[in-house]
């Protein structure tokens, strides 16, 4: 591994300077590491649930009850201190509101910080000890727009605003896509999203997908065929594993039969080479590629 330092940059966010060195580090490809697949169901609730796990991985929360506290209070300022400059002041805000504004920033940005860990340490450990570790696909939506120009936080600056926005993206669902897939190529896994539609109403037992068996807007799943009851999201996470394990077999047959009748046996002798790169027919699904660079197969679940 080579590694050299090209640059080192200084910002500054939330009042807070901040430094980061720009590291290039040369990784050779990584080998497959033939563990076992998951998949997982992330909860908007700051949560995420592990098809081999028995318990939902929680977050813990980002504010410890003082800052908590503390920022109740600075929120309560800022809105007196506002109106107050709306009444009194004729608009214009002092310098006590742009000092309680940034004392929020600052606690939002330990928080965003604190988020970003959960899901960096989340993550690492799904790439590193899961073959492949298959998620939902879902379309991230535009969740910073607006956060330009509203004007409603008077008092910090556009860089400062974008700093908050950034701060947002900590735990976004885009965020975890981003970091599994490059993850993956590290650890020797493949990060696979299948279609999202249904995963937590299709039972893991008898496999029937019922809008019935999720009564309710509790997180109770329970099979109106076969009586199987559980965690909604354990159900959803069984069922995006057993999805991306159908999509992997498509990927690998597919790509054998195109190969060329060559027998595979598990010694790897006598096997064809797999490659996925001839299989992007269909939508709905993709991989990326323990090698990253490498072609970006899709294929209907
Ligand atoms: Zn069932």
């Amino acid at each position: 591994m080579q590694r050299s330092v090209p640059n080192a940059s200084f910002t500054k966010k939330a009042g807070v300077w901040h430094v980061s060195f720009g590291v290039h580090v040369e990784r050779s490809s990584v080998a497959w590491n033939a563990k076992p697949g998951c998949g997982v169901d992330f909860g908007v609730a700051c949560s995420a649930f592990v098809s081999d796990e028995d318990e939902p991985r929680l977050m813990a929360p980002s504010l410890t009850e003082g800052e908590k506290r503390r920022l109740l209070g600075l929120e309560r300022r800022k809105a007196r201190q506002i109106s107050y400059a709306n009444k009194d002041n004729q608009g214009r805000y002092s310098k006590r509101l742009r000092r309680t504004t940034n004392e929020i920033a600052k606690l939002k940005a330990r928080q965003a910080a604190r988020r970003l860990d959960f899901t960096h340490k989340l993550t690492t450990d799904l790439a590193k000890n899961h073959g492949y570790v298959g998620r939902e696909d879902l379309a991230v939506k535009a969740m910073t727009a607006g956060a330009k120009g509203t004007g409603e936080d008077p008092g910090t600056n556009v860089a400062a605003k974008a700093g908050l926005n950034r701060g947002i993206l900590d735990n976004i669902p885009g965020e975890r896509a981003r970091q599994l897939a490059y993850k993956a190529t590290w650890y020797g896994s493949a990060d696979i999203a299948v279609p999202a539609p249904g995963t937590s109403q299709t039972c893991p037992e008898c496999h029937e997908r019922d809008p019935l068996s999720r009564e309710g807007c509790g997180r109770l799943f329970a099979c109106v065929h076969c009586g199987y009851e559980g965690h909604a999201d354990k159900v959803a996470s069984i069922e995006i594993d057993r999805r991306a394990g159908e999509l992997l077999a498509r990927i690998v047959v597919e790509a054998l039969v195109i190969a060329g009748g060559h027998p595979v046996n598990s010694t790897g002798r006598g096997s064809r080479k797999v490659t996925t790169s001839q299989s992007p027919r269909a939508e709905g699904a993709s991989v990326n590629h323990p090698q990253g660079h490498g072609p970006t197969a899709s294929a209907a679940a």
